[in-house]
């Protein structure tokens, strides 16, 4: 039972810091999340079940700005991927690009990292 108190009294204590230092718990949360991509994903999908209204606002609003984008993923969904990045050659995390929305079907493969880096432009 003594067991049990300490930890309540553990778990105040944190919220009681968490609440008086709520930059700080942001700023260590989101720089766990980016040394964690796969929790991140859980988080994601945590929050998307929990969301789901938020979520569907999202995605239409996704559409609505990158409709020719949409439409060429939807028409490559069957279209296998390559072995690995053409820029870096990883084989970890590939993703399809479309160099050209008007030409849906035709796809590259890259890493999320190169894949990024390219939609921002460096
Ligand atoms: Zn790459
Ligand atoms: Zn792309």
């Amino acid at each position: 039972m003594v067991e049990e108190k300490s930890k309540d009294k553990d778990y105040l204590s944190k919220k009681r810091w968490r609440e008086n230092n709520r930059e700080k718990d942001r700023e260590s949360k989101s720089k766990w999340l980016k040394n964690n991509p796969k929790k991140r994903k859980e988080v994601n999908k945590k929050w998307a079940k929990r969301n789901p209204e938020k979520l569907r606002k999202k995605q239409k609003r996704h559409t609505l700005k990158y409709p020719k984008a949409i439409k060429a993923r939807n028409a490559a969904r069957y279209i296998k991927k390559g072995e690995c990045c053409i820029f870096c050659g990883s084989k970890e995390r590939l993703e399809k690009h479309h160099p050209n929305y008007s030409k849906p079907k035709f796809i590259i493969t890259l890493c999320a990292n190169c894949h990024r880096k390219l939609h921002n432009g460096n």
